[in-house]
């Protein structure tokens, strides 16, 4: 099921053409998305979404339509949804920076899709990750802006490749480390540890994705009288660590329980316990 709108809140076709076939989006992945979980009508971290869809196109140096464009649309797709039927939906928005050679006019659209079998397997049975390269450094963020490290860009060709790396691996998931040997994100998600009562994640300046997932587990941890720290941590502590976990909108927070085809340390009652502050917030 896939239902379409257009930025004035139109309902489209989900079937038929909507862009050009010189759109930069299409051509070179030049654009911006966020996809976000609605759950029985409600959208999930909105507001950090749109945030973070601005601040994407900052980094992009792209125009982006105003915020109220895309609170409509996200409207006309949640009020034209199936709920009886379907209870959640992904909901995505997306922006490219319009036609070649044109005037910077920015493409958008908001569209709801059904959430995919896969990742319902993977929110409940956990997964297995394989850790792969991502070939830059924690630093590099600040000293490359033009790199759009921590936009989240269309361009997810390489995060793709390496979810087929891993399924060639006899695995479900990616944890892609720096060059250091720093612990960044996955292709798709924000890497949470556990030691003991704390809960640990990458830093957005190691130039991964702010995860609204991640934060959103975050402050209901806290409320919950857990301590949480933003810090760089070596790949060795995915092996040591109390639990692991990858978070991200749709899939939610998704247990670890191999690591490169090394058991980890993956409790039930831990797991329960982590979702049920994450589904605290709403
Ligand atoms: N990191 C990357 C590269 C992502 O693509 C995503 C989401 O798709 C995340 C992290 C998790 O972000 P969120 O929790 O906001 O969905």
């Amino acid at each position: 099921m896939r239902v379409l709108a257009l930025l004035d809140g139109t309902i489209v076709d989900p079937q038929a053409p909507l862009f050009r076939a010189d759109d930069l989006g299409v051509m070179r992945g030049d654009g911006i998305f966020e996809t976000i979980l609605v759950v029985d009508r409600k959208p999930r971290e909105l507001g950090p979404h749109l945030d973070r869809l601005e601040r994407s196109a900052d980094l992009m140096q792209m125009r982006l339509p105003e915020r109220d464009a895309w609170e409509r649309a996200a409207q006309a797709v949640i009020d034209n949804w199936s709920w009886d039927t379907v209870p959640q939906m992904a909901l995505k928005l997306v922006c490219t920076r319009g036609v070649d050679g044109g005037d910077g006019t920015p493409n958008g659209f908001a569209m709801g899709m059904q959430i995919g079998a896969d990742t319902l397997r993977k929110r409940a049975e956990g997964v297995a990750a394989v850790t792969l390269e991502r070939g830059y450094a924690p630093d590099l963020m600040e000293r490359a802006p033009w790199l759009l490290l921590s936009a989240k860009t269309l361009s997810y060709a390489v995060n793709m490749a390496a979810m087929r790396e891993a399924e060639a691996r006899g695995a479900d998931e990616v944890i892609f480390t720096a060059t250091d040997g720093s612990v960044l994100e996955g292709p798709t998600s924000t890497v949470v540890i556990a030691q003991g009562r704390k809960l640990l994640t990458t830093p957005p300046s190691s130039g991964i994705l702010k995860g609204t997932t991640q934060g959103a587990l975050f402050r209901a941890a806290e409320k919950a009288s857990w301590e949480t720290e933003v810090t760089k941590f070596p790949a060795s502590a995915l092996f040591e660590s109390d639990g692991v976990w990858l978070a991200s909108s749709v899939r939610l927070v998704s247990q670890v329980h191999t690591i490169d085809g090394t058991e980890i340390k993956a409790d039930a009652d831990l797991h329960a316990e982590i979702n049920h502050l994450y589904e605290s917030n709403y």
